[in-house]
């Protein structure tokens, strides 16, 4: 790297969610090239892209295809009003989303654009809120989420994120979140040591809405998978009764599936995965597989159906760059590509086949606790423990293990935000060859941990 580079990273660049004396410290990776499943530093080091980017590279990296529909689009016109003017290639995203869908009622879903997750979660917060108050209930503003989870950045979006490391600087939030425990059999303090679940993590969600008074109650927004805490898989029948509570209330059902989407679990959309259909779903990410910036709400016609009429009842909400056309062009490609090659169908093949080979090689690790997931989107907890699930933190140890995959060629996440797990999400494409050389490293470097903490 030349020095003029570093010193431009050192002085006016700025990541997201970093610790940027890092960068001061030490030139870092410039990833500059990728093809399928692999991405390329400047020094032309290859890595096995395991986290896709961030959780959105779903159709692999280098797609042409996708590049193609952009360049066409950008030429033809690149920009058009998203508060005046439908512009054609969002309007075929928006036909495409409503077929795919699992959202509830019988009637056409209306899709709202806009640029990213955060945003998209946002407007679905406001949408339920407005909604309930067109139906009259001025005093619904209340939201239910899970604690630990992660929907966003924006003020709305982490007033409902249950993280309080990420939440604290910012208070006080949107008033009226309120956060139930995460539905984690591992760890979960009513069915961790039973032989099966009870559900005992939804009827903390029952209970609030009890307490509170349902019609006091906006939303409940969950994420099929949860993310942050480590691919948190809820139990069959979690989500049924959520439906079933939202419709004796009239609370609007959110599923965020910002990362779970288009593919990641095996499914066009997780939610499918239980069987039940949302009021409301967020999505982004692997909407255009990372090629360009896209989000949506996909919102059920009985609720976008309050939005007609007088003028008044339109919603009170917009952003420029909502359904922007080169944007809708790449998503339009890259749906094309996830339905031509199957890629729901091929993450549940690849990923019964990363989750087999995962537990054969770790299973008798003592620093293992649990391996965990749907799809391609895998979860592998450290504890110090196994016996008694004592958690292995220490931000040195998860800091050694980032840095010992990366140099061994493995881009994954190991996430100290809570119990340290090692995420797995990579692109939907990725081959038995290379899954297979992930789980080689991975062994390895656990082997490594595992010397440097049981002494
Ligand atoms: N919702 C979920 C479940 C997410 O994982 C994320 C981001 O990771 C977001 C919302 C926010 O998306 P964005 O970063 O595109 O604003």
């Amino acid at each position: 790297m030349t020095h003029a580079l570093h010193s431009a990273i050192a002085s006016h660049t700025w990541l997201h969610f970093y610790q940027m004396q890092n960068l001061v410290e030490r030139a870092p990776i410039v990833i500059e090239r990728g093809e399928g499943a692999k991405v390329y530093d400047h020094n032309g080091k290859e890595y096995i892209d395991a986290l896709a980017g961030l959780f959105c590279v779903n159709a692999g990296y280098g797609r042409k295809e996708i590049a193609d529909a952009m360049h066409a689009q950008a030429l033809k016109i690149h920009y058009v009003s998203s508060f005046s003017y439908p512009n054609e290639p969002a309007v075929r995203v928006a036909d495409r989303l409503a077929d795919l869908a699992p959202i509830a009622g019988d009637g056409e879903p209306r899709i709202f654009f806009v640029s990213g997750g955060s945003e998209a979660v946002e407007s679905a917060l406001k949408i339920s809120k407005q909604y309930q108050r067109a139906r009259g209930y001025r005093g619904r503003y209340k939201t239910i989420s899970r604690r630990i989870a992660y929907h966003g950045t924006t003020m709305g979006a982490l007033s409902v994120t249950g993280l309080q490391s990420v939440r604290a600087p910012f208070e006080p939030l949107v008033p009226g979140a309120r956060h139930a425990p995460m539905p984690l059999p591992y760890r979960c303090p009513y069915c961790a040591h039973e032989s099966a679940c009870n559900l005992a993590c939804v009827r903390e969600i029952e209970d609030i809405v009890e307490q509170e008074g349902a019609d006091t109650i906006a939303a409940i927004i969950t994420e099929p998978v949860q993310n942050s805490g480590g691919c948190v898989v809820p139990a069959a029948g979690y989500y049924q009764r959520i439906r079933d509570l939202c419709d004796r209330t009239g609370i609007v059902m959110i599923m965020d599936e910002v990362i779970c989407g288009f593919g990641r679990l095996g499914y066009w959309f997780g939610t499918e995965h239980w069987n039940v259909k949302a009021d409301i779903i967020t999505c982004a990410k692997g909407l255009t597989s990372g090629y360009s910036p896209l989000g949506a709400a996909i919102v059920k016609q009985e609720i976008a159906d309050v939005f007609l009429g007088e003028e008044r009842n339109k919603l009170m909400h917009g952003i420029t760059f909502g359904g922007h056309p080169v944007s809708a062009a790449a998503a339009l490609a890259n749906l094309d590509i996830i339905e031509r090659e199957a890629l729901p169908q091929r993450a549940q093949e690849s990923g019964a086949y990363l989750m087999g080979r995962l537990k054969e090689a770790l299973d008798s690790s003592r620093i293992v606790g649990d391996i965990r997931g749907l799809g391609l989107f895998i979860g592998i907890e450290l504890v110090k423990d196994k016996g008694t699930r004592e958690s292995l933190h220490g931000e040195a140890d998860m800091a050694w293990l980032s840095d010992e995959l990366l140099a061994r060629g493995i881009i994954c996440r190991a996430d100290d935000r809570l119990d340290p797990v090692i995420q797995l999400s990579p692109p939907l494409i990725i081959d038995k060859e290379e899954m297979d050389r992930v789980v080689t490293v991975l062994d390895e470097v656990i082997e490594g941990l595992e010397q440097r903490v049981i002494k």
